[in-house]
């Protein structure tokens, strides 16, 4: 497999961009290359500028639970082009997606449209700490709530990758008000209600984490956190921006059965267009601007291109009953697959899967927290990525982030990656017959 475009291009683009990337987790740094530069998708299948092709795991990090250039999706973003690209004035496809969103979770009885995962979660927050009249949340090791200041603080995804557990530039006074808590840890957090509950505007949290690899919740764990925060006047934010539309339907809540007081939203949401969304209980919404004192806005929120792109892929999901069985089961065969290939090959792998979020950690432990995540051999993940690219399976670049499964990935899909699995797996065990060294 040539990649000699994208190199000349990986060089251009460090000129003008930093690190050549517009996201530090697509920039490959942490598996040991340069990244790929895509040309074009469909369905499951992308085509890089070499023209080589792969089989698509990351599906845009999330968003593409359809895959690419879904039809519909396709034909309603057409349709949109047609009336303008932006007015900043209220459309009818923004309302209707807003009341699509509150029937399909009901827990959201009113929304807020915005740009991105990360104003979800920054505007979520500040409504919290608005209708509380508290400052400080609690969030958990190895969560990533995008790149909103104060929760820049032991976040996972791209900076456990890049193995900086604070970024610069965050003002020490924004990441004093985050209370970072082990993932899963329920008696972590009955301390520190103990302790500061009467301060706590909000505890924020992925309830299906994937950011540090998926990460599914310990029974009981959002139950505990939901009776703490009810008993303390205390938001509690459930983060799906990932979860979303994903793990089913109405997202991880619907799944686990507890109920967030205000949820944030994003990636499927957009089927692979720009836009975040934040809602929850219409007592806590009322504190939002104009009918309320926290401000929040922005020029392209509502996003006429970004809503016809949405709704089509919230009707197409809500259209389809069958639909999230059949990503299980493709899931389900990838994830056994994969765990059979490291068995025969005597290679130490552990699987943590919820629907169609899976993640092959290299380390014989459980990974239910950071901690059993950070155990991985990344070396070794590294040497996994590199070898399985050149199969032709395009997996996420880190061990700390979760592969995709979408709806088109078929039989055939799943088992090109399982095979590809089994080679490189197997190459893994003769070059490294001892105990694997630890990256
Ligand atoms: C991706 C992600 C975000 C950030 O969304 P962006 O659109 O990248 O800003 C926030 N929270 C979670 C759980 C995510 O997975």
């Amino acid at each position: 497999m040539q990649h000699e475009l994208s190199s000349a291009l990986f060089k251009e683009a460090q000129q003008v961009i930093p690190g050549g990337v517009n996201s530090p987790a697509r920039a490959f740094r942490a598996v040991g290359r340069e990244p790929v530069f895509i040309a074009r998708g469909d369905g499951c299948r992308l085509w890089d500028v070499d023209g080589n092709e792969y089989v698509d795991f990351v599906g845009s990090w999330g968003p593409l639970f359809l895959g690419h250039r879904h039809p519909e999706v396709i034909a309603a973003l057409e349709g949109a082009l047609d009336t303008s690209t932006s007015f900043g004035a209220p459309t009818v496809a923004e309302v209707k997606m807003a009341e699509l969103i509150c029937e399909i979770v009901p827990s959201i009885e009113m929304v807020r449209l915005v740009n991105s995962g990360t104003e979800a979660t920054m505007s979520a927050l500040r409504v919290a700490r608005g209708y509380t009249g508290r400052d400080l949340a609690i969030k958990f090791v190895g969560n990533y709530h995008g790149h909103v200041d104060s929760l820049l603080v032991k976040a996972g995804s791209g900076l456990a990758t890049l193995g900086i557990s604070d970024s610069g530039g965050v003002p020490e006074g924004f990441a004093a008000t985050t209370l970072p808590l082990p993932y899963n840890g329920a008696a972590a957090v009955q301390e520190a209600f103990s302790t500061y509950g009467d301060r706590l505007a909000a505890v924020i949290l992925e309830p299906v984490a994937g950011n540090m690899g998926c990460v599914p919740p310990r029974p009981g764990f959002l139950q505990a956190l939901r009776d703490l925060c009810s008993e303390n006047g205390t938001v509690l934010i459930f983060d799906e921006v990932m979860t979303g539309f994903r793990v089913a339907l109405g997202g991880a809540q619907s799944l686990y059965g507890v109920t967030p007081d205000m949820t944030t939203l994003g990636k499927v949401i957009g089927g692979g267009l720009p836009i975040g969304a934040f809602g929850g209980r219409r007592e806590i919404m009322q504190h939002v601007a104009p009918l309320g004192a926290v401000y929040q806005g922005g020029t392209l929120s509502g996003n006429p291109l970004a809503v016809a792109g949405g709704l089509a892929m919230l009707r197409a999901l809500r259209g389809d009953p069958g639909i999230y069985d059949r990503v299980e089961a493709s899931s389900a065969r990838l994830q056994a697959g994969v765990m059979s290939a490291a068995e025969d090959a005597g290679v130490k792998l552990t699987s943590n899967r919820v629907g169609s979020m899976v993640t092959f950690f290299f380390t014989d432990r459980t990974v239910h927290d950071w901690d059993g995540a950070a155990s991985c051999d990344t070396e070794l993940f590294g040497h996994y990525f590199r070898e399985m690219l050149a199969c032709g399976i395009y997996l996420p670049c880190s061990q700390f982030e979760a592969v995709f499964v979408s709806d088109a990935h078929g039989e055939t899909e799943i088992d090109l990656a399982i095979n590809a699995a089994a080679k490189v797996l197997a190459g893994v065990a003769e070059t490294q017959p001892a105990s694997p060294s630890q990256g």
